[in-house]
């Protein structure tokens, strides 16, 4: 074999690996999990959790091209009820802890394509920064404030849900406090917005696999309870089963990943 067919070979098993096109695809709910909108700070150790501006707007653009429908918790909620069919090309675009570049960044653009997304909010940050990180390894940035968050609230645009008062690893805590801190936060949120909260993500998915607190989550009152799995999650959806899995979104990723995510319900091994 000469060494130019090698190389070829070498560098179609290394795409085959970065990029899972061959993997089968996969029905079920598409959930976009994304948090911070914007450029990366210098020795930010999770570079991963940031998506440009451009990507972003990439992204959205894509899925609104090709015939994809996003969801606001309100609609998926509805589907869920057997209120309203659910499009067969829906897509939810989550994103976490309720940072201030959502407002800035995120916002604008799901406003300007005609996209909807939503929130999980983490309500004792509101207005302040994200201090459940150590800033050695993620600097602290702003959270939206509770009147950018209404901003958004009222364009219709966006939707909330809760991520807990303080964002802890639920597990880690006492059983009273984890529920604490799913129950509060439903009742804070739903006195700040006036609207029902639902939903309920687990802060780095801490709890979403131990039965009890699962079972604290859906006794709280919350319909959805979403992972931090990576996957698509099989529609109708056995909710005493399981949590909703969730498509995440890199940096680095492109969109070829997108299209992998969003067909196979994963881009990479
Ligand atoms: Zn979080």
């Amino acid at each position: 074999m000469s060494i130019l067919v090698s190389i070829i070979i070498l560098a179609a098993l290394a795409a085959s690996a970065r990029w899972t096109w061959w993997r089968e695809k996969t029905p079920g709910l598409r959930v976009l999990c994304y948090h911070k909108i914007g450029v990366a700070p210098a020795g930010s150790k999770l570079k991963e959790l940031w998506i440009s501006p451009e990507k972003f707007r990439a992204q959205v653009k894509y899925l609104l091209d090709h015939g994809y429908a996003t969801l606001l918790f309100s609609d998926l909620l509805k589907a869920w009820r057997g209120e309203a069919v659910l499009p067969e090309k829906a897509v939810v675009i989550t994103f976490d802890d309720g940072y201030e570049n959502n407002y800035l960044h995120a916002w604008p653009i799901l406003k300007e394509l005609g996209a909807k997304g939503n929130i999980f909010v983490v309500y004792n940050t509101i207005g302040k920064v994200n201090s459940w990180h150590n800033p050695a390894s993620e600097g602290w940035v702003n959270m939206a404030t509770l009147a950018q968050l209404k901003e958004m609230q009222d364009s219709g645009v966006i939707e909330y849900g809760s991520h807990t008062m303080n964002h802890p690893h639920l597990s880690a805590l006492k059983p009273g406090d984890a529920a604490w801190e799913m129950a509060e936060s439903k009742r804070q949120l739903e006195a700040a917005f006036g609207r029902e909260m639902f939903a309920f993500a687990y802060p780095y998915g801490d709890g979403a696999y131990i039965p009890a607190l699962r079972e604290t989550a859906l006794e709280t009152g919350y319909v959805f309870d979403f992972s931090f799995r990576q996957g698509k999650t099989p529609w109708p959806w056995d909710r005493k089963a399981t949590t909703l899995d969730r498509l995440f979104i890199r940096g680095g990723d492109n969109i070829w990943d997108l299209v992998l995510q969003l067909e196979r319900g994963a881009s990479r091994l």
